[in-house]
């Protein structure tokens, strides 16, 4: 029998690897400005029409390459930027497994122009499916100008599974922000269809920011950003912050390590906790946070696609970055003092002197009342056993205890005493209000708080959950419909949601080109704040892709709960507060919201003892 071995021609082997590094129009935009940058060009045109679809170009006044670089650029594993392993683990420069270029090469048409500043003539170059189809000198700037046609043209597997053009555009767009943030020294040009777009002068990293941003959001960012920086031993942290009075739905939060743009949840929640009592629930800072790193203290990002990096040291990085911002913060007269308190906070925030203060807008119904039966789908009738409830609460507990790391919440829970139980038929079942946040009431091993907004969160959250999974839906009108601006982002977003909103309650029609009405909403929710819930859905749902069923369906109900919640400050009934426990109760786990944070603590019958001591 023959041997049955055969080594992949380049072409295939360029086409699997294109499936790694070229998912989408958005990467080949990633690549190819990042191959200009390292070229050490200071002005990057970047040309697109049809999202990418028909054409990607990108036109550099850098380096440029001579005759045998540009025809060894496509091959593949070649790269002028490592030599060896070692290089691998020190390396700052973009790119560096010398993939990118064959991939694009392999599944697409592209047309290369370049010309190195001390040669005459450059070169042309065209190849299409990894075939060279022409080489020939020709006159060009200094540079070098890639063009990329028909992506995927031999691929159709890979041109069926790219989404709308409209959400294609907003990858391009956020991977050209991602790149544009860090590279404030150089110019930048996006066009899209022959129109001018972005025009990005050279600047400084805060005019750049402005001028990214304030195009997107009604709100300026000029003065919204605080400088931060740190020095230490770990890592450099440079950057600016929002203020907190400017928090917002739609924030822009941006990390960067060694120039390259980073997601990391950890160092997230170190940055939003620093604003924790300074912004109301549901808005968000606004960050463009910058760290400077031996790049060996951080796992060599390997794969070009991913965005996920792995610090030696998260913790203390995680300290420095939090202890950073909220200096940063307190600097600024704006850190809660010692004995803070978050409704006052909330009703006098105190500003800098001569900062600017827009009208606080309200979107909450002041008369809504949550616990309208008409409205909160029917709980089922349990007999209620305090005892039962008390002991899966304990249990419950302990389980979530692993959990609650994961969400890295920093939250003082009270010890909890798992012989006593929680009978309350014994003695008066009385509920108190403190501070309009947490409900108080007596059971046998002591005093149970609760926070009232967390519990009602919980709770709306479960029961809403339960319903859309069995699909019975059911939608109020407004009876005065309001109308949504957005921008293009978030236009193309909506329309994607639209199917799915409708599902759950919502109504939902386009005006002109940006503009939408809602005539309905789900039911559980108060109409007054439709526009402002929409928008949120739109935002935070952003980054789930659309065919993750479940994960859209969660994050739209966690929205919509969170939004419902009764607030904090708001006084209840002792019939409100009473009903609001039995459900909370109901749910399976009544010990943390849906994102991590305490629902219910107690004090001990012997803490209070030990007070009178
Ligand atoms: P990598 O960037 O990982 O080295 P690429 O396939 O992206 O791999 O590029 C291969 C090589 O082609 C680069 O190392 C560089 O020498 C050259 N090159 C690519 N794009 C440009 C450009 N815009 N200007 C100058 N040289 C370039
Ligand atoms: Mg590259």
């Amino acid at each position: 029998m023959s041997d049955i071995i055969n080594l992949l021609p380049d072409s295939v082997a360029n086409q699997i690897a294109a499936g790694e590094v070229i998912q989408r129009p958005a990467s080949v935009v990633k690549e190819l400005m990042e191959n200009s940058i390292d070229a050490g060009a200071t002005l990057i045109k970047l040309i697109i029409k049809e999202s990418g679809n028909t054409l990607i170009q990108v036109i550099d006044n850098g380096k440029g390459m001579s005759i045998t670089d540009a025809r060894m650029s496509f091959e593949r594993h070649a790269t002028s930027k490592i030599k060896g392993a070692e290089d691998l683990f020190s390396l700052r420069t973009m790119g560096f497994r010398g993939e990118a270029l064959a991939s694009i090469a392999s599944v697409a048409q592209v047309e290369m122009r370049t010309r190195r500043e001390e040669d005459e003539l450059g070169t042309f170059l065209e190849i299409a499916g990894s075939k060279v189809f022409k080489q020939e000198p020709i006159q060009t700037n200094k540079g070098t100008n890639i063009a990329v046609k028909s992506l995927f043209f031999n691929v159709p597997a890979r041109r069926r599974f790219l989404k709308s053009r409209t959400t294609e555009m907003m990858h391009i767009r956020n991977e050209f922000y991602r790149i544009v943030l860090v590279h404030p020294e150089i110019q930048f040009e996006l066009f899209e269809d022959d129109n001018e777009t972005i025009l990005l002068n050279e600047s400084n990293l805060k005019i750049r920011i402005e001028n990214v941003f304030n195009r997107l959001s009604k709100r300026k960012i000029d003065q919204q950003l605080l400088p931060i920086k740190n020095e230490s031993q770990i890592l450099n942290i440079t950057g600016f912050v929002g203020r907190p009075e400017f928090a917002q739905k739609n924030a822009q939060q941006y990390f960067f390590v060694n120039n390259r743009y980073m997601r990391h949840p950890y160092f997230h929640k170190a940055v939003t906790m620093a604003y924790e009592n300074l912004i109301k629930y549901g808005e968000n800072p606004s960050y463009f946070i910058y760290f400077d790193i031996n790049p060996e203290l951080i796992d060599v990002n390997i794969h070009p696609t991913k965005t996920e990096i792995k610090f030696e040291d998260e913790r203390a990085v995680w300290t420095i970055l939090h202890a950073t911002v909220k200096e940063v913060l307190g600097k600024f007269q704006i850190a809660p003092s010692l004995d803070f308190d978050r409704e006052e906070m909330l009703d006098i925030p105190v500003l800098k002197q001569g900062t600017q203060i827009s009208q606080p807008k309200t979107n909450f119904n002041p008369s809504y009342n949550p616990f309208k039966s008409t409205t909160t789908p029917k709980t089922q009738k349990v007999d209620f056993n305090w005892d039962k409830l008390y002991n899966d609460f304990t249990s419950e507990n302990k389980q979530t205890e692993e959990r609650q790391l994961d969400f890295q919440t920093i939250e003082s829970n009270t010890d909890i005493d798992t012989q006593t139980n929680l009978d309350l038929s014994e003695e008066r079942k009385d509920f108190f209000q403190l501070k309009k946040t947490y409900i108080i009431t007596n059971v046998k091993s002591g005093l149970m708080l609760i926070h009232q907004h967390r519990a009602h969160f919980r709770v709306l959250f479960d029961q809403l959950l339960q319903k859309y999974s069995s699909s019975e839906k059911t939608s109020q009108q407004v009876l005065f419909p309001e109308t949504i601006e957005l921008n293009v982002n978030e236009r193309e977003r909506l329309l994607e949601l639209l199917p799915k909103l409708e599902n759950i309650g919502f109504e939902i029609k386009r005006e002109t080109e940006n503009s939408f009405t809602i005539n309905g909403v789900p039911a559980e929710f108060e109409v007054s704040s439709a526009v402002s819930l929409l928008r949120d859905i739109i935002l935070e749902t952003e980054e789930i892709e659309l065919d993750a069923e479940e994960i859209l369906k969660e994050k739209i109900v966690y929205i919509l709960a969170k939004k419902s919640a009764i607030e904090t400050g708001r006084i209840l009934t002792n019939e409100e507060m009473s009903k609001l426990i039995e459900e909370l109760f109901i749910c399976k786990n009544h010990t943390y919201t849906p994102d991590g944070k305490t629902i219910i603590s107690l004090i001990g019958v012997n803490e209070i003892t030990r007070l009178f001591a």
